[in-house]
């Protein structure tokens, strides 16, 4: 297991997360949303930066490339339909690109939905995800750009990663995403499981990332909505899944 990796908060509720290949010493920033806490991170943990992988356009993931970049001249990745949006690119990726870190091998999936040409970073040998605004723990992203339809589908895609996965997501939203899941899924012992738990680090000032694909899918109530009982709670019974879904969402936006 050549990975490691360094998580970190950023402004008032991102997360940055560095990512180590302890073979050649390549190390990636994914997402800079502001370079002094990625630079902070570097010193304590002795790398040097050499990639910045970016996820989404959106200022609060991209604020820190700028000045990341004039230091450390490292190489900016992000998603081809986004990166006129994002500063300093220097390679391009889209769907089933590889992007390469030392001995590290990232898969590139798209995730349209937050927005429309958000990526994610799948490190298949080392159970790894990097999927900065598309999903949270017990959460997902805002449909900003995209349509419920397209979210829903990007989430299935993650859905389908191996189940013991560990994802690092953007964003602290746990606590406030289980309060929302409790109302949609009362019930569900591994929600409350997961609330315990989530209290019990929160009290504690650790981070209640990263967290897993299998947890995620019994008790993420946006990873839930093909799920009749999940349908049933909230009114809708028979309802395509995509409905569900969309349902969910707002209630969230709402909540
Ligand atoms: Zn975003």
């Amino acid at each position: 297991m050549p990975a490691e990796t360094r998580l970190f908060r950023c402004l008032s509720d991102n997360y940055g997360v560095l990512l180590h290949d302890s073979e050649s010493g390549a190390t990636a920033a994914i997402d800079a949303p502001e370079a002094a806490p990625v630079e902070a991170a570097l010193k304590a943990a002795g790398w040097r930066l050499t990639d910045i992988l970016v996820t989404h356009h959106h200022a609060d993931h991209t604020g820190g490339i700028a000045a990341l970049k004039s230091k450390y001249k490292c190489r900016v990745v992000a998603p081809e339909k986004e990166a006129a949006k994002i500063p300093a690119v220097d390679e391009i990726v889209r769907e089933g690109d590889k992007v390469l870190l030392g001995k590290l091998t990232a898969n590139v999936i798209e995730t349209p939905g937050h927005t429309l040409g958000h990526i994610v970073y799948w490190i298949h040998a080392e159970k790894l995800v990097f999927v900065g605004d598309t999903l949270f723990s017990i959460g997902c992203g805002r449909v900003i750009e995209g349509t419920p339809e397209m979210m829903w589908d990007s989430l299935k895609k993650l859905r389908d990663l191996p189940n013991d996965t560990e994802i690092y997501c953007g964003h602290e939203y746990t606590a406030a995403n289980i309060k929302f899941a409790r109302t949609i899924e009362p019930d569900n012992p591994v929600l409350a499981a997961r609330e315990a738990e989530a209290k019990r680090e929160i009290e504690r000032g650790l981070p209640t990332i990263p967290v897993s694909i299998g947890d995620e899918k019994l008790a993420n109530p946006f990873l839930r909505a093909d799920h009749p009982e999940v349908a049933a709670g909230i009114g809708m019974a028979g309802k395509p899944a995509v409905e569900v879904f969309a349902e969910i969402r707002a209630r969230k936006n709402k909540f």
